[in-house]
């Protein structure tokens, strides 16, 4: 698959840019100005303001991607199972099933991750004509058999839903007056 690929260039010829204007208050110019100082000493040729956004970026895709946590547990895991078997999915944990029994309504960041990314982060819900909406704003989880009937909070009865998908489908489950009744109180 690998072809022959040109050295890479600071930016590729082709490379799309978008022009990004704002303005910011005092304070977020500070710490903006701090963040490019806490840079320098490892881009001592100069730090750009795209280089400082693509740093805050990086940090906090790295701590919040559900992707990313869930290709690291995934790898860690590898590495653990490596001379036994071949990381897969049935690596994610044992103690899911525990900590995620009916009874609990807790859905530990590990499952939640692990739906956000098999849904591919965006809402599963299709529509009666075969549309699934995809949004990827406002995401929550949504209980396929709600969990106050009794479903469970494992992976299997879990989906990505935007919040109008998700109250949506609340009411269709449990219907308008119940849902008005429920969301007074
Ligand atoms: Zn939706």
């Amino acid at each position: 698959m690998p072809v022959a690929v040109p050295a890479p260039s600071p930016v590729a010829p082709q490379e799309k840019r978008y022009a990004l204007s704002f303005s910011v208050d005092e304070k977020t110019f500070e710490e903006l100005q701090e963040v490019k100082a806490l840079l320098s000493s490892s881009l001592p040729q100069g730090v750009s303001i795209e280089e400082t956004l693509k740093a805050l970026l990086d940090q906090y895709l790295d701590r919040h991607s559900p992707a990313k946590r869930q290709a690291r547990r995934l790898a860690a895991a590898g590495k653990r199972q490596a001379s036994i078997t071949p990381p897969s999915l049935e690596l994610v944990p044992k103690k899911t099933a525990a900590k995620t029994a009916p009874a609990s309504r807790h859905i530990p960041a590990q499952v939640r991750d692990e739906v956000f990314c098999r849904d591919g982060a965006s809402c599963s819900y299709i529509s009666p004509d075969g549309v699934r909406c995809g949004s990827t704003h406002n995401l929550q989880l949504d209980h396929i058999v709600p969990f106050a009937v009794g479903g469970s909070s494992r992976a299997d009865n879990l989906r990505c839903c935007c919040s109008l998908h998700n109250r949506h489908l609340a009411k269709r489950y449990f219907g308008e007056d119940h849902m008005q009744k429920f969301m007074h109180g």
